[in-house]
């Protein structure tokens, strides 16, 4: 899923910012890998970026990527993330947010749900340190998995 045009437009302008005042050139190949995490809500990997922005740029090379990609996570404007084995992931919705995680094809959805952010940690937590903000996980298999394997449950979900 894309993220909304609008939406895209004030994160890379966001990043654009950042990186001028952090003194980086705004070359096209920059602007591309902004481009790119800015408007992906599945939160890639170094590896996926490159590979989307190479079919725009085939010039790009991979330390372009990871070296932009670094400096934003520096810059604050993209967060790092693990949410499932494997290298580390960027996540451009700097928003609190909640994720669902489908266990087959590594997919990574964003939820926001006033539901999970009512979630608190409860006392058995207390002494390991103060909680800052609280993040849900929701494991399962996503929508696209389910209808490709054939696996709809439709019947449970009319209940
Ligand atoms: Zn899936
Ligand atoms: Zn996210």
């Amino acid at each position: 899923m894309p993220v909304a045009h609008d939406e895209m437009e004030r994160r890379v302008e966001e990043m654009k910012d950042a990186l001028r005042a952090r003194g980086m050139r705004l070359t096209h190949q920059r602007i591309e890998v902004v481009r790119e995490i800015a408007g992906s809500e599945a939160h890639p990997d170094a590896e996926t970026i490159y590979r989307n922005v190479r079919t725009r740029i085939p010039t790009i090379s991979r330390d372009t990527v990871y070296r932009t990609a670094a400096t934003l996570v520096e810059l604050g404007c993209v967060t790092r993330t693990t949410l499932t084995h494997g290298p580390v992931r960027y996540d451009a919705n700097l928003e609190h947010h909640h994720h669902f995680v489908c266990m087959r094809c590594g997919a990574a959805h964003d939820i926001v749900d006033p539901a999970l952010d009512k979630v608190r940690a409860s006392a058995s937590s207390a002494g390991i340190g103060s909680v800052e903000t609280v993040e849900v996980r929701l494991r399962g298999v996503c929508t696209e998995c389910e209808r490709s394997t054939g696996t709809t449950r439709r019947s449970r979900r009319k209940t």
